[in-house]
């Protein structure tokens, strides 16, 4: 069996939806699990619902309503005849969220979150299927929840393998071109959880680990992984093979183009992963997989912007030591901030971190009863795997540098823009 991930950029439009079709048609669909993302920027539409319902916006209705527009265009463009059962299909999970958002009585945030953002994966899910159906090539839709089971911390849900391997083995079977949602599970309760954002790389991860299948193919807008993120850096080249290891690594980093999470359990079961673009089909992409390290052979940029670079100092010039290191990670870790980098010296402590879930100012507060907080915010993180001196001037150039450290085979510099 092979598993195929087509995140929102594939299928952000109804040419991109066609795309899919002539995709499957081009490389086979035979024995095929397809996890697909929500439709373009559709969680990041759904995120601002989920802030106008919590802080009550009057603008909530209208938030809703550009997400429905949206999908509605799409169904429009696809489907010829509104008597179609797709768009009762899609109206009836846009009523279940309307029922939800009139009905919810949780105030966690992150609960409510979930219910909500999820719609984004079951509407696109739904579209496909029922226009794959529609052009002749048979899907069967399942709803990923009854399949990957989580623990109920909801925005970073944990997978529980067992349930899961479980349900995978006795649910899914061959020679059915299955359809489901990427990035969801659900706790023990039944309530939809998500995996973290960018999560359905994951999710194809998940099912094919519990498949034992053959492969994993990304499709995405870009010919596979390159040295560089193309949005960012000219000359991106792209790199044919790279081993698990340093697909782990790029992706630890920061390399956005794989979920950080996606490559372990490939990785366990050797399951190689194909990142491939989805306008040229047949051309061979990247393959991450047992094998060279790095083919070609080249420094591996990443960047990461919008980072805080925090430095803590004692308060009394005493030794920031292995107590106060780990009190401090003890409170990164409750406030949910993701490490990028750390560097100390006997009385200081710089620590580069990413505030996905906006914990900053109580973390702040925290950190200052017992330190002095001095901060940074908005600057980027450049990271350079096997980096030589020309990469190492050129991420440096016209930025102030913060903070550099390196090892043998990775620098990393954190910079502000110089701003005139
Ligand atoms: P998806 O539609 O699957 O969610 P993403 O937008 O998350 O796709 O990932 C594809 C994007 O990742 C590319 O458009 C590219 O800008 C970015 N990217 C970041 N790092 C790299 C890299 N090293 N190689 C290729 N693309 C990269
Ligand atoms: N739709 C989710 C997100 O945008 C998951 C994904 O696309 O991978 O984060
Ligand atoms: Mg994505």
């Amino acid at each position: 069996m092979r598993v195929f991930k087509f995140g929102g950029a594939s299928v952000k439009d109804a040419a991109g939806i066609n795309n899919v079709f002539d995709v499957l048609q081009k490389v086979g669909y035979d024995d095929v699990l397809l996890v697909v993302s929500a439709m373009g920027k559709t969680t990041n539409a759904l995120e601002v619902v989920v802030k106008d319902y919590f802080d009550k916006s009057a603008a909530l209705k209208a938030s809703v309503q550009e997400v429905r527009k949206y999908h509605n265009q799409i169904l429009l463009d696809l489907f010829e005849d509104e008597r179609h059962p797709v768009f009762k299909a899609v109206n009836d999970l846009f009523a279940e969220l309307d029922y939800f958002l009139g009905h919810n009585k949780s105030p966690n945030y992150n609960f409510v979150y979930d219910q909500i953002v999820s719609f984004g994966e079951l509407v696109s899910t739904t579209i496909l299927s029922y226009y794959m159906n529609h052009r002749g090539i048979k899907t069967h839709w399942i709803d990923v929840r009854q399949f990957i089971k989580t623990d109920a911390t909801y925005r970073d849900a944990e997978v529980n393998w067992e349930l899961t391997q479980k349900n995978i083995s006795k649910g899914i079977k061959k020679k059915t071109l299955h359809i489901t949602q990427g990035f969801l599970g659900s706790d023990e309760n039944g309530f939809t959880t998500t995996l973290g954002r960018e999560g359905s790389d994951y999710t194809a991860a998940i099912f094919a680990y519990c498949l034992g299948a053959e492969s994993v193919t990304i499709w995405k807008d870009v010919p596979g992984v390159m040295n560089a993120d193309p949005r960012y850096f000219e000359n991106a080249t792209l790199l044919n093979q790279i081993s698990y290891r340093e697909a782990i690594e790029l992706a630890f980093y920061g390399a956005s183009v794989i979920h950080p999470k996606t490559l372990q359990p490939l990785q366990r079961k050797e399951i190689p992963l194909f990142v491939k673009s989805f306008v040229e089909p047949l051309l061979p992409g990247t393959s991450v997989s047992k094998g060279a390290d790095l083919e070609p052979y080249l420094p591996c940029f990443i960047v990461k912007k919008n980072q805080l670079l925090i430095s803590l100092s004692s308060i009394d010039f005493s030794f920031i030591m292995e107590e106060n290191i780990s009190e401090i990670f003890a409170l990164l870790h409750q406030f949910k901030m993701k490490v990028s980098l750390i560097q100390n010296s006997a009385i200081s402590f710089s620590v580069c971190i990413e505030d996905k879930f906006g914990n900053f100012n109580e973390l702040k507060n925290k950190l200052s009863k017992k330190f002095k907080v001095a901060y940074n915010e908005n600057v980027s993180l450049y990271t350079i795997r096997h980096f030589n001196e020309k990469a190492a001037e050129m991420v440096q150039e016209n930025k102030t540098v913060l903070l550099k450290q390196s090892s043998r085979e990775t620098m990393q510099v954190v910079t502000k823009e110089i701003t005139s």
